[in-house]
């Protein structure tokens, strides 16, 4: 049975980017693949980057990253979901990797050169990023990776440390493929600025637990197919952002009539994002609600992810108990 294996950046309130191209497929390989999928909210991972960490607010990103992820779906009775700074075996692993990686591959790990501009002192961890990522996923030996195409380079070494270790000290590691969510990749942002990030601030997303009324005054004054300069003019839905967030939030009759609206003419761009906003409503509302009643039982969210750090560390234990024996470390 394979086991698939992805890490969550807590950033608290995950926007529609992450729920259609990460979440939503956590939740289906979880049907899938039951406590073979393995999921982490990646902490450790959070403090490597001095420009976007911030103490006294981690926790609470992590806990509300976890709500999300509850309310999105994620059954923690069928799938293993905890915070990556429970498990300590990830550090350890990650030591080890430390010690079989040039410094200049990862010096040429694009994210990390981009990251690593931004900063006037680079510290070692941010150069280390790809490392612990590898120790994420081969400490459960996970062989299925969902990502980001921005992640493409950072799985490449993940196989190539798997490969490295296997041929120092005998075979261990599978070498995990990744496995993208297309849809995800297309995501345009609300501001017409390119992809959907949240690194270019909240101008550009639509949160899924952001309140309603605030999506709407982005849609509001959300950027159109620039050919409809008058109600009158024609328009291209496939050239507006608002045509590909009804792809993502409408039934295939409002899509229809969305598209025929626009080519012709026949609707307004007003009209059309409120047709959105009804689609919107009818996916976030339901989601919304559970969200608000698990941070009213915050002690169920914790013991959740307690059980799933208990869970992940019998399958860490004895890989660890493994890479230790095989490195050559004294065994009392
Ligand atoms: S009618 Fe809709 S899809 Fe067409 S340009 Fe206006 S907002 Fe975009």
């Amino acid at each position: 049975m394979p086991r698939v294996f992805s890490g969550i950046q807590p950033t608290g309130d995950p926007h529609i980017g992450n729920y259609f191209g990460a979440m939503r497929n956590y939740v289906r390989l979880g049907e899938e693949y039951g406590k073979n999928s393995i999921y982490c909210v990646v902490d450790l991972h959070a403090i490597t980057n001095p420009a976007a960490y911030d103490p006294k607010t981690l926790a609470q990103r992590t806990f509300e990253m976890a709500v999300a992820n509850f309310a999105a779906g994620l059954d923690p009775e069928k799938v293993v979901f905890f915070v990556q700074s429970q498990v300590p075996e990830h550090q350890e692993l990650s030591w080890v990797f430390t010690a079989l990686t040039p410094v200049g591959e990862l010096e040429r790990m694009t994210q990390y050169k981009d990251k690593a501009e931004q900063l006037e002192s680079i510290p070692a961890g941010l150069l280390m990023y790809p490392v612990l990522m590898a120790a994420d996923i081969l400490l459960y030996k996970a062989d299925t990776v969902p990502v980001g195409e921005d992640q493409t380079q950072h799985i490449e070494l993940t196989r190539a440390l798997a490969r490295k270790f296997n041929h120092a000290y005998g075979e261990t590691f599978p070498e995990p493929k990744a496995v993208y969510a297309r849809d995800a990749l297309r995501i345009p942002g609300v501001d017409g600025q390119g992809k959907m990030s949240k690194s270019k601030g909240e101008s550009s997303t639509i949160g899924i637990l952001e309140p309603l009324d605030s999506i709407w005054q982005k849609l509001r004054v959300a950027p159109t197919d620039p050919a409809r300069v008058r109600r009158s003019d024609p328009g291209d839905p496939d050239k507006c952002l608002i045509g590909d967030y009804h792809k993502l939030f409408s039934d295939l009759p409002t899509i229809e009539t969305v598209y025929e609206g626009c080519r012709t003419a026949g609707i307004g761009c007003v009209d059309c994002k409120k047709m959105l906003m009804q689609g919107i409503t009818r996916e976030l509302t339901p989601l919304q609600e559970r969200a608000e009643g698990l941070r009213a039982n915050p002690d169920w969210v914790r013991d959740a992810l307690a059980t799933g750090a208990r869970q992940a560390r019998e399958i860490a234990r004895p890989v660890m108990e493994e890479v230790r024996e095989k490195a050559g470390f004294l065994k009392l």
